[in-house]
């Protein structure tokens, strides 16, 4: 019901197909990130930019060195320092040797016989002889590029990008279909990224971190969007009871963070994008368009607030394969989240059916929000006041059994100290006692012995120089 009401409406979020096309026409997805362009469009205009860059530099040597001169030589240095891992890793300027095509065989053979997904039986193979060569390849990488993980994050990135590059084009040399190509590479792509995440996610050489921090308050700001506003297709306030079907999509979008591989980010954003259909279909008769899909997105996005969701989205684009962000579905998907972003930074009145002083009003909190999701909102914070308020005298409460137990067992290690040192005294003393009495009996007439034992009771008494209990 609500929905067709908004659709009389002029819709202020719409995206067409060509839009989330590479402005090179070259028919695969772009990204903003790329400044509109694929990731092989953008790669090939980054490194002719590089090559123009070069060449003036070289000229000026004899200048003296001013600082963005210092700057520029040490950049060329970290270049220089590029290449020669490059050769280092590639064992020397020339193409790497062929392999003999027995072994080449043997190689074939073995990934053929890999069953889809199967990335634990593709690190059973790479232990395989058969599988050599790829392994001593991949090892070397990591060496190498954890040994450098203080180069810019742009190098690391052009370091995995061409060493995806020349793996691919061995994989080319083998007997292998196409789709086996992509699936071995999706497992060089997880076994290289699941070891290099820990240095190369969120690099200290970017403002990852700032960025991330910047987009969740900008999130955070605008909490007080609905599904409405944003020409969502959403249940009534009616079939509120079942809850927000975008759930299982927001779950999913924030699970990206933790995964590791970015093929296994990018699943988690196909995930949340085909729940978003799904959620969609529960409250639209008619197939969701595009422009549905962007909104349900920036819907569940803004709903989300997913950790650390700049950083996440550059270490896809920098490390991931870059045929998955390119093209099908996976790319699709990413470039739709990579629009949502952006639009979610400039999100303003008109796009949400709002006038300027309304969005403002919103955004200074002066209005109260229109609909359920406010007071929800309001109820879960302040469940979540009184559970930490409970916690938090939970924890006092522990601190203090805590003191108490420490206080008990000072107590029995010193009483148990002493006893101990007590026992000790004791036996001490009984067995000179015994010994004395021993000897007496042995030696002494009967006429002396009464005055003998008192005798060597007082010796001992000296000796132990403590009082004597009379009950031992
Ligand atoms: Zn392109």
């Amino acid at each position: 019901m609500s929905s067709t009401m908004w659709t009389d409406k002029q819709r202020g979020i719409r995206v067409s197909q060509a839009e989330l096309l590479c402005k090179n026409v070259c028919g695969y997805y772009g990204n903003p990130a790329w400044q509109g362009f694929c990731s092989k469009c953008w790669r090939e205009r980054a490194r002719k930019a590089e090559v123009q860059k070069q060449d003036p530099c070289q000229k000026n040597e004899g200048t003296p060195l001013t600082f963005s001169k210092f700057e520029e030589k040490k950049s060329n240095e970290k270049g220089r320092r590029v290449n020669t891992m490059r050769r280092l890793f590639w064992g020397g300027p020339s193409p790497p040797k062929r392999e003999s095509s027995e072994s080449q065989i043997n190689a074939s053979k073995a990934y053929q016989s890999l069953e889809v997904g199967d990335f634990t039986g593709f690190l059973k193979l790479l232990r395989n002889p058969s599988s050599q060569r790829l392994q001593s390849r991949c090892t070397a990488f990591l060496n190498t590029v954890e040994a450098y993980h203080d180069l810019p994050v742009e190098k690391q990135s052009d370091l995995v990008q061409d060493f995806y590059q020349n793996i691919a084009e061995y994989f080319s040399g083998l007997s292998l279909t196409e789709a086996q190509v992509s699936q071995m590479m999706e497992h060089v792509e997880k076994l290289i990224m699941t070891r290099l995440h820990k240095w190369v996610f969120c690099h200290d050489s970017c403002d990852d971190e700032q960025k991330d921090l910047a987009l969740q308050r900008r999130i955070r700001s605008l909490n007080w969007v609905t599904p409405q506003m944003l020409s969502v297709p959403f249940p009534d306030q009616n079939a509120a009871i079942t809850g927000d079907p975008f759930l299982p999509a927001i779950t999913a979008i924030i699970e990206m963070d933790a995964k590791r591989a970015p093929q296994d980010k990018l699943a988690c954003v196909s995930k949340c994008s085909q729940h978003i259909f799904e959620a969609l279909s529960t409250s639209n008769s008619e197939p969701a368009n595009a422009d549905d899909f962007l909104s349900g997105l920036i819907y569940v996005v803004l709903k989300a607030n997913p950790p650390r969701l700049h950083s996440n989205m550059q270490y896809v684009i920098r490390f991931g394969l870059p045929h998955s962000l390119m093209a099908g579905e996976s790319g699709y998907y990413f470039t739709n989240l990579s629009c949502a972003i952006a639009f979610i930074d400039k999100l303003d009145g008109p796009a949400l059916n709002l006038s300027p002083e309304e969005f403002e009003g919103y955004m200074l909190q002066r209005h109260a929000p229109s609909v359920h999701r406010g007071s929800e909102r309001k109820r879960i914070a302040s469940e979540t006041q009184d559970l930490l308020h409970e916690l938090k005298g939970r924890q006092e409460k522990l601190d203090q059994a805590m003191n108490a137990l420490k206080l008990q067992l000072q107590h029995w290690e010193q009483a148990v100290e002493a006893q101990v040192d007590d026992a000790i005294a004791k036996s001490v003393l009984l067995q000179k006692e015994i010994t004395a009495e021993y000897e007496m009996s042995k030696c002494c007439s009967s006429s002396g012995q009464a005055v003998a034992l008192q005798e060597s009771v007082l010796v001992l008494r000296d000796q132990d120089s403590c009082p004597l209990d009379t009950d031992c």
